[in-house]
This record gives structure tokens, sequence and C-alpha cells, in this order.
């Protein structure tokens, strides 16, 4: 099967899980996730029409961005370490996983040099009944108010990933909570964030994602799983 008969399918499971949830399917985007395969891949699923691309690691996105530049726009979701942060500042239209105040100020000095705005959403792993681990609601928005105050930088939304081997009801759950969160930290009013994003939801549990809130599902295995590499 094609690249761009598999974006067809993706697209349309998108669409319906949106229309369920009685939302508009083009208030969610498709992020093709293509940290396993070729920048030629990556041209192919652009050829479909996926213009967001996303990569986990920075070595590997500087690869790919040396191949295609700017033409996606470039979402970096893997976990990023503060001595990374000045290889992807201003290439990358959104970094997914800033999970500390360390790496958003880092994030801030660099884009303040370049005289630039970075947009990027706070991961959270919330905690709750499924993952003890993760952050509370009180913990997040203090994150939150420091962050809100460094320059050169925009909170577009949460980020989070559902643990391995979780459920579908504890994903939802999981899901469900992440959108509870922005709601109750757009009431803060702290000024550089805006909660308009929520990415959720993966090949696995994209619908269930979508049906929670979704605005950015990152989906790398859907689309590519099915070729050779
Ligand atoms: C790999 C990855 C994805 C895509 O996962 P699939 O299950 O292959 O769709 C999404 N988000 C992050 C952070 C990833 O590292």
């Amino acid at each position: 099967m094609s690249i761009a008969s598999q974006v067809e399918i993706i697209k349309s499971r998108i669409a319906g899980a949106a229309r369920e949830a009685g939302r508009n399917p083009e208030d969610i985007t498709l992020i093709g996730v293509t940290k396993t395969v070729s920048a030629d891949r990556a041209r192919e699923v652009m050829a479909a029409g996926v213009m967001d691309l996303g990569e986990n690691r920075v070595q590997a996105f500087l690869d790919k961005y040396e191949t295609l530049g700017n033409a996606p726009r470039w979402h970096l979701i893997g976990h990023l370490q503060t001595n990374k942060v000045k290889y992807i500042v201003g290439k990358v239209a959104l970094i997914h996983s800033v999970d500390t105040l360390h790496v958003a100020e880092e994030i801030s000095k660099k884009a303040v040099a370049e005289g630039i705005t970075q947009q990027i959403l706070m991961q959270f792993n919330i905690s709750g009944e499924v993952s003890k681990s993760g952050a509370t609601a009180d913990e997040a928005k203090h994150l939150l108010e420091s962050v809100s105050a460094l320059h050169g930088l925009s909170v577009q939304g949460l980020m989070t990933m559902a643990p391995l081997g979780a459920t579908e009801t504890e994903t939802r759950r999981l899901f469900a909570d992440l959108r509870t969160l922005a709601e109750s930290i757009d009431n803060e009013g702290f000024p550089n964030v805006s909660m308009t994003q929520l990415s959720m939801g993966m090949s696995g549990d994209f619908e269930s994602a979508i049906r929670e809130g979704a605005t950015l599902v990152r989906i790398g295995s859907a689309l590519f799983s099915h070729l050779e590499s």
C-alpha cells in the first residue's frame, strides 16, 4: 500500500473520531512522525499532504532539516536535553517536550539572542490513578507561572504521552486529565501562555485523544510500518 493511501486512511479515521466527538476535523493536525524513516519517505508523506513532521531526537531532526529545510513545519516531540536546545531553536515550529524550567530558560536565552519567539508546549505526565509519578496540577501551574515570565517563548499548550501498557480506559482518562489541566491553567491568565493546543495521541490511541480534545496527533507507525523501511 502506498504512503498516500495510508495517509488517506489515517485522515478519515481522524475525521471519524472528530465527528463522533462533535468536533471539526480541521481543528486536528496530523503530525507525521518520521523518526523511523528516511528523508525520501518524509518527502512522500509531504507529497500526500502531511506538512507537519515530527522527530524525537535532535540529531535525526538536524539530518532531515539539512535535506528538507523549512518545507515542512517541524515538531520536536522527544525528550530535549538542555545542551541540545541551541541546535533547534528557530528551526522547529513547535517544541512539544519542555518539561523543566531549566530547559525553558535555555530556549528563552537562545530565542532572545536570535531575536525570535519560539513556540513551545509543556509536557506533563499527569499524576493520578494511572501514573503515580507525574506532576500534580499545582506543580504544573507553578511551572507554567515561572515559564510565563521568560522572554522569547510562547506556550501554546500541553503535551502528554500515555504510559506503555495503559488500557484504553486509563489512556482516555489521562487525556481527559490533560485537557482539564489545560483549562485550569488557562483560567490563571498567565502572560505568554495560551492553551490552544493539546498534543496527545499516537498510532495506538489517537482516536481516544481526539475524543478528549487533542488538536495535534503524532503518528508514526500507522503511517510507515507497512513499508520495508
Ligand atoms: C515515536 C513517537 C510518536 C509516534 O508513535 P507511533 O506509535 O509510531 O505513532 C509519538 N510521540 C512521540 C513522543 C514519539 O517518540
